[in-house]
């Protein structure tokens, strides 16, 4: 899950990000309302955290723009008390939701997993592919009954695959929702990190069928 947060004040923004990243989620920070446009339109991000006070461009703009130029990332309005007259001109430029600041982190993280998983797993919050079960919120993975130990990086890999159950996608889809924008990423970065999750989620458990999948010129699958 790779995350735009676009807020000018440097302390706040550069804490979420320590925040999010411990919470496996690759994040970039814009400080100015220009470049978090540019980044928001041109980058596949799964969030965008916008403040609504902002140099060059706020943030009520952004959205708008955003949505009208069909950029469908939920975005999570930041307003400081009273200067957001209501929710509705938050929501009404087609923001998903807001929060007011000062906000406990963990309130983020609740907004941000409400936001996040919206679209794809409205029901469940595990996500499943044969026996193998992945809890986004608690960090678990298990195949069957034994519990598997991954990286930060592995396990936003395998999340961001089981979310596409059966899809192909491609290194460049992998590395744009895995990885962030100032990140090392070496041509073969994204094979070796399939190799290590191959290593621990298929290569131990020899009487079950490989779950991850090569597909030859395209890319990685997760399927049955
Ligand atoms: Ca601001």
């Amino acid at each position: 899950m790779r995350i735009l947060v676009i807020e000018d004040e440097h302390r706040i923004a550069n804490s979420i990000k320590k925040g999010l990243e411990q919470e496996t989620y690759a994040v970039d920070v814009v400080y100015g309302g220009n470049d978090g446009f540019d980044l928001a339109s041109t980058e596949d991000y799964d969030l965008i955290i916008l403040d609504v006070m902002l140099p060059e461009m706020d943030g009520i703009t952004i959205c708008k723009e955003l949505r009208k130029n069909h950029v469908h990332s939920p975005i999570l309005m930041l307003t400081a008390k009273g200067q957001m007259h209501d929710k509705v001109e938050g929501l009404d430029c087609g923001a998903d939701d807001y929060l007011t600041k000062p906000f406990a982190f963990e309130e983020l993280l609740a907004r941000i997993r409400a936001l996040t998983r919206r679209p794809k797993t409205s029901l469940s919050t595990i996500l499943s592919v044969g026996n193998l079960h992945l809890n986004p919120n608690q960090f678990q993975v298990n195949r069957g009954k034994v519990p598997i130990k991954l990286s930060r990086k592995e396990f936003s890999l395998l999340e961001y695959l089981m979310r596409n159950v059966g899809k192909i996608l491609s290194k460049n889809q992998i590395v744009s929702h895995v990885w962030n924008y100032d990140a090392d990423i070496l041509p073969n970065t994204v094979e070796v990190y399939v190799k290590k999750l191959r290593g621990k989620i298929d290569v131990p458990f020899k009487d079950e069928k490989p779950l991850i999948h090569t597909i030859r010129g395209f890319g990685y699958k997760i399927g049955e």
